[in-house]
């Protein structure tokens, strides 16, 4: 495997029950480098991105974040539950509908990783998610619970949220699918500052302007395979293939 990239993925294979949705997927993320992932709804860019941080368990081929590397397939034993924990740590996810503990404020919300699951004293987490609150533009809304947020806002405590466990990758999963149109644009600004900062991110995304203005590489799945890939630019304005150009063609 090659050692020099974040994240290395080797033949990866997913099936759930006689449905085979990913079909030896190889991916290969430098650090720093951001990538996008489009394609049409059941392509398999959610089952990839949540095999990536082992959400989802593949039933074949090997995945590498950093250091951590584990191969499937039948015979392999499974990484262990505190294992898995402490991997899943160290890539950061955010999701479509958010998730926030709905119990929680904000600021606790960002705070409860790195107390229970990492042990950090409460002082210390406090202070590090006000800063992360900060630089994600919610400082006022410390202690408001997520239903007085709007979506963007929740979206933005959920990206603190990920970010306080000191992730080495971050994954978006349509991050910003569900938010009303006004409020996309201050998630993608903070998506945006966040790989500017040399953030290694792997972006599902519809957005098409934002993967070509912010991605290194597109890659462009359909049906479980990798149909293209390149530089952002080249993949959005001038695809190769002719499913790439009929999906892209959808957003003109
Ligand atoms: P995308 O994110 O590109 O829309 P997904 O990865 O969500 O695609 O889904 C790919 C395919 O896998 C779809 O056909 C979907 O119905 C199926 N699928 C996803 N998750 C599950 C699951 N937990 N159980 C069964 N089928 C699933
Ligand atoms: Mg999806």
């Amino acid at each position: 495997m090659d050692t020099q990239s974040k994240i290395e993925i080797v033949g990866l294979r997913k099936q759930f029950g006689d449905l085979v949705v990913l079909k030896d997927i190889n991916l290969s993320v430098d650090q720093g480098q951001v990538v996008a992932l489009i394609g049409p709804s059941g392509s398999g860019k959610s089952t990839l991105l949540r095999c990536i941080n082992l959400l989802v368990t593949p039933n074949g081929g090997q995945v590498r974040v950093g250091a951590d590397s584990f191969a499937f397939g039948s015979g392999t034993k499974l990484p262990g539950t505190r294992e898995l924990a402490r991997f899943r740590a160290g890539t950061g996810m955010v999701f479509q509908h958010f998730n926030l503990f709905p119990h929680m404020t904000a600021l606790g919300n960002v705070m409860e990783a790195p107390v229970t699951v990492r042990g950090t004293p409460k002082a210390q987490a406090r202070e590090k998610a006000m800063a992360l609150l900060a630089k994600v533009g919610l400082t006022d809304k410390a202690d408001e619970y997520p239903s007085r947020l709007s979506g963007g806002q929740k979206q933005r405590v959920a990206i603190a949220r990920a970010l306080a466990m000191e992730p080495d990758v971050m994954l978006f999963d349509e991050a910003t699918s569900a938010l009303d149109p006004e409020l996309v644009g201050e998630v993608l600004a903070v998506m945006q500052k966040l790989a500017s900062e040399g953030m290694t991110m792997v972006i599902v995304t519809h957005e098409i302007a934002f993967a070509r203005e912010v991605a290194d590489r597109v890659i462009f799945m359909r049906d479980g395979v990798v149909v293209e890939e390149g530089p952002a630019r080249q993949v959005i304005d001038a695809p190769r293939e002719a499913a790439t150009q009929a999906f892209l063609g959808h957003f003109h």
